[in-house]
């Protein structure tokens, strides 16, 4: 049974607890409940999955942020596991949502006015379904993404969850996990026995990118420390450069960045590195939503300055760069990586 420690990546800034009065069903949700009151923490019961109440705000952005300091316990009820291009076959659902506060994350308009985070307690379950998807397509490999539709790593020390699923990949001939984050994993995921089974990338940007857009989230530094872990532990290592930025001067800022991965990495450059780098993108309803929430939003979201329209499959369409600026961003990092990585791996560019 998973322990809630104190180390470093829980000093999260979750102020409110909500039970589904179904959690305490399964031993993971009955384990969490009791350790909340060993500690003194409060926690209320929900009446609904579907209605998450009693999270204030009267104003958009208060409502924003005291979502964002609200931690659900659930159970995960549909066990159909959606789509998850380009980085796997299927998203693997153990948590939604992530107390971080980046001003472009899609989170921002996917999960409401009250974006809280929610980890769902049946974990068996979920594990015994990925089971059977991977079985339905082997022997072909089935890889499946932790952090589709949230940050899981922030909640780890109280669900235990991505330790599991770890432990239950290491296990898989036919199946391969793959998790992205921006925070340092707890040690038990580092110590997890893992066999090379799961991915673990993290997200960078520039210092000034960071400082500018990323709220609520570790620094560049914690980061490359973090990453240095899991390369140390053996974990098969990625990079998600994202969202990259093309405004003024954004190759000196993104060389960089590079080279002091490189510096920082030292001889651990020698494992087979993964890159994905992703362009900013933002749709209409992003933009009226960002600037409601963040005051002075700076985001490059002029519609008419480098960007064209492009319809997207669920009927809602996004501005992404112009051609010609995603192709000299591809030509910049399919030169630049190779050179400064050698054993760096592009999986996409988009
Ligand atoms: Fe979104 Fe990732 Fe930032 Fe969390 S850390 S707010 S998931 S972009």
């Amino acid at each position: 049974m998973i322990k809630i420690n104190s180390d470093a990546t829980c000093t999260l800034p979750y102020t409110r607890y909500l039970f589904e009065q179904d959690a305490l069903k399964f031993p993971l949700g009955n384990h969490i409940y009791q350790t909340f009151k060993d500690r003194g923490l409060k926690a209320a019961f929900l009446q609904s999955h579907n209605r998450v109440t009693g999270i204030p705000g009267k104003t958009q952005a208060q409502a924003f942020v005291q979502g964002k300091n609200t931690l659900v316990i659930g159970v995960r009820k549909g066990l159909e596991f959606a789509s998850c291009k380009p980085s796997a076959h299927f998203q693997l659902p153990l948590v939604t949502g992530c107390p971080g506060m980046c001003q472009y994350c899609y989170l921002n308009t996917n999960l409401g006015k009250k974006p809280y985070t929610r980890l769902y307690v049946n974990v068996d379950e979920i594990l015994h379904k990925t089971e059977s998807y991977i079985k339905a397509r082997q022997p072909e490999i089935t890889v499946f993404e932790a952090s589709a539709t949230a940050d899981p790593v922030p909640v780890e020390h109280i669900s235990g969850a991505l330790f599991r699923a770890i432990v239950f990949f290491a296990g898989q001939e036919f199946g391969r996990l793959r998790l992205a984050t921006k925070f340092p994993c707890p040690e038990s995921i580092l110590s997890a026995e893992h066999r090379g089974h799961t991915r673990i990338r993290y997200s960078l940007n520039t210092p000034a990118i960071i400082a500018r857009y990323e709220r609520r989230t570790p620094s560049l530094n914690e980061r490359l420390d973090a990453l240095g872990e899991v390369i140390k532990r053996g974990y098969p290592p990625g990079i998600l450069l994202a969202p990259v930025f093309l405004e003024d001067g954004w190759e000196h800022e993104y060389l960089e960045l590079l080279h002091l991965l490189k510096e920082r990495l030292g001889l651990l450059t020698s494992a087979e590195l993964h890159f994905e780098i992703i362009s900013h993108r933002f749709t209409k309803r992003a933009r009226q939503v960002i600037d409601q929430v963040f005051s002075g939003n700076q985001l490059p979201m002029d519609e008419e300055k480098g960007r064209r329209f492009k319809y997207g499959q669920f009927g809602y369409g996004k501005y992404i760069y112009t051609p010609d600026r995603l192709e000299e961003m591809k030509s910049f990092f399919s030169t630049n990586l190779p050179a400064l990585f050698p054993q760096s791996v592009i999986e996409y560019m988009i």
